[in-house]
């Protein structure tokens, strides 16, 4: 289903307006706009160096084939060396390889699953503790301590994660608001929430997280197979001044992506005060924009593949939601608004 779109080229840009904070606790200033590009990427992926069916550079073609920017291999509690994968598939401001590990642990049966991404070493995943929050800040904590940055996995995998366990939560700002595996629950249901109205919750509560799509794909050898753990699912589209990994991940903590499963956006640009959102627009379908702000209030709902929104300085966060007819999402990250 993506192989049909091209990847943005343009360079857009997404400068904050004088009411609006992208990532209000941003580690550092942005690069200058007019040197930024957008890569895609997938965060999340595994071969049999945990449980995928295929070799890393198996999975790593794949994804170059499939005209990725980078990709980070995240075995469960196993950090796969790299550095022999670049030397093949790697090339400058094309393709590049991302060390990762799925730092996997649980806590009463319940899998609590944090990817650190570019760890300088392999991260012990910490099983002690007292609550699902303990063991999630043990190993998000071991995950900084090893220069790594986490991202929170599946909230739903085995209903594991609950707002409130992620409202605990320090120093972490990314979670999977989508990923692509048929056993994680994105929708959820039998009264648990959603993974984005759970985001909603959050971003209502004034905990400011960054939602991702990726594909946690296992099995590269049944394609075909729609109920496989297959590539392709969900990814991400980060503008960064260049393909490098420190540069890649500093704009995934400053928010500066958006999370797809299909829709690819040609311009996104929050300034003076207004959302701009444009989408690159397949020929036969269909567009629905929605903003979003405080308890997942729609604020204003629009019919086409272009939207503005003006921020109008009481809806505490806006963030964007776009399906396309054919099923397909996009999400862009929350932007706080503050008088
Ligand atoms: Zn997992
Ligand atoms: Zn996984």
């Amino acid at each position: 289903m993506n192989r049909r779109r091209g990847l943005l080229a343009s360079t857009l840009l997404c400068a904050a307006a004088y009411a609006v904070s992208p990532g209000a606790q941003a580690p550092g200033p942005p690069p200058a706009a007019g040197s930024l590009r957008w890569f895609k990427g997938n965060t999340h992926t595994h071969t049999l160096n945990s449980d995928g069916d295929s070799t890393p550079d198996e999975v790593v073609r794949w994804y170059r084939d499939n005209r990725y920017h980078f990709l980070v291999l995240t075995d469960h509690n196993y950090l796969t060396e790299i550095t022999a994968l670049n030397a093949l598939h790697g090339a400058d401001d094309k393709f590049l390889v991302i060390r990762g590990e799925e730092v996997s642990s649980s806590f009463e049966g319940k899998p609590l699953h944090i990817n650190g991404l570019d760890p300088s070493r392999l991260v012990q995943a910490q099983t002690g503790g007292t609550s699902v929050a303990d063991v999630l800040q043990k190993n998000v904590d071991a995950i900084r301590l090893a220069d790594g940055v986490p991202h929170i996995n599946h909230p739903n995998f085995g209903w594991a994660v609950a707002a409130d366990d992620l409202a605990a939560l320090r120093n972490n700002k990314l979670f999977e608001v989508y990923n692509g595996h048929p056993m994680v629950n994105n929708l959820g249901g039998n009264g648990r929430p959603g993974l984005e109205q759970m985001w909603d919750t959050l971003l209502s509560r004034g905990i400011l997280l960054y939602g991702l799509a990726t594909d946690d794909a296992h099995e590269f050898k049944k394609l075909d197979n729609l109920q496989s753990s297959r590539p392709g699912m969900g990814w991400v589209v980060v503008r960064a001044a260049r393909l490098e990994a420190r540069a890649i991940l500093g704009a995934l903590e400053r928010g500066d992506f958006y999370a797809s499963t299909g829709v690819e956006l040609s311009d996104y640009q929050v300034a003076e005060g207004r959302i701009t959102i444009k989408v690159k627009p397949v020929a036969w379908a269909g567009y629905r924009i929605a903003f979003i702000g405080k308890g997942g209030t729609v604020l204003e709902e629009i019919e086409g593949p272009d939207a503005t929104y003006q921020i109008k300085g009481s809806e505490g966060y806006v963030r964007a939601k776009i399906t396309e007819s054919d099923g397909n999402m996009a999400w862009t990250q929350p932007v706080t608004v503050s008088r």
